[in-house]
């Protein structure tokens, strides 16, 4: 089969689904332009690359800040281009019009709200490991989160860019600061330590009660649905958490007859041999298979 044949085999399998699952990794927010190296990078980062001497936003993360201001000043530039700011291409919009009318539900390991952005029901999402959107106490010393939007653009402002349309613009000719006022460092409500982003990073990770509801959503989901024709749909799944999306998937798929899995990875689509009649692979991006892509 070629690629435009299984590209249309898997569109039918979705098409002809009672259910659709969608578990979609780092690989899908690739396609939709959100890369964290090259000119997206120089063009937020450029002061920071000359200071610091990291060509990426992925080390960025990871340097050693010898302040909390400087610190905020990298992450609340990260933060917002990354959470805040569509994504360059359409293609989670382009995923919402093929899904937003069957009975579907969206597993992701990306926290980058991009889903929510392009129109996906929030109440069908679950983010299994946390959002850029949200602060927790870095202890933590309780288990909640916080909406970081107001004060991460407060961050932004306070270096010197200006928000247009959602989007973050380095006024002409300005130098903008590297970091933050001390009196924007976000702390803890309740114990006064430095707050972080509610990411699974390490053990310090907050599950909220949002996080148990989706989770909660999502096995039912999966109850209501066992027994029926269900298109699992995997999306830029690596192997670096193989357990909370693909495995699951593949078994899924062979405990239930009538189900289909469909892979979309560059450089990794497979499926094992037991579920192998019944599963599409496509080994190329995303990107080159939606709407505004087909010619
Ligand atoms: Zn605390």
């Amino acid at each position: 089969m070629d690629r435009n044949t299984m590209y249309k085999a898997a569109l039918d399998r979705i098409e002809g689904a009672d259910a659709v699952v969608i578990g979609a990794g780092a690989g899908l927010s690739t396609s939709a332009g959100f890369t964290y190296s090259g000119a997206r990078f120089e063009k937020y980062f450029a002061d920071m690359e000359r200071a610091y001497g990291f060509h990426d936003m992925y080390s960025g993360g990871f340097y050693n800040y010898d302040s909390s201001e400087k610190l905020w000043g990298f992450w609340c530039r990260y933060i917002y281009i990354n959470r805040y700011m569509d994504a360059p291409k359409p293609v989670y919009q382009d995923i919402f019009e093929r899904v937003k009318n069957k009975n579907y539900f969206v597993l992701t390991t990306n926290v980058d709200h991009c889903f929510q952005k392009a129109g996906f029901d929030k109440e069908r999402l679950f983010y299994t490991q946390g959002d850029y959107g949200l602060f927790q106490c870095s202890q933590p010393c309780h288990k909640e989160t916080y909406d970081n939007e107001e004060i991460i653009t407060k961050m932004v402002l306070s270096e010197g860019y200006e928000i247009k349309d959602a989007r973050l613009v380095k006024p002409k000719g300005a130098v903008v600061s590297m970091e933050i006022p001390p009196e924007l460092v976000p702390v803890c409500p309740k114990c006064g330590r430095p707050m972080s982003m509610n990411l699974r990073s390490d053990c310090t990770f907050v599950q909220d009660a949002g996080w148990y509801a989706a989770a909660e959503r999502y096995e039912r989901f999966l109850r209501e649905n066992r027994n029926t024709k269900t298109a699992f749909v995997e999306l830029g799944v690596g192997y670096n958490t193989p357990g909370i999306i693909k495995y699951p998937f593949w078994q899924m798929v062979e405990n239930n007859p009538k189900a289909s899995y469909i892979c979309i990875n560059k450089g990794e689509a497979y499926a094992p041999r037991e579920i192998a009649d019944r599963s599409v692979c496509i080994d190329g991006d995303i990107y080159d298979y939606t709407d505004r892509n087909e010619d």
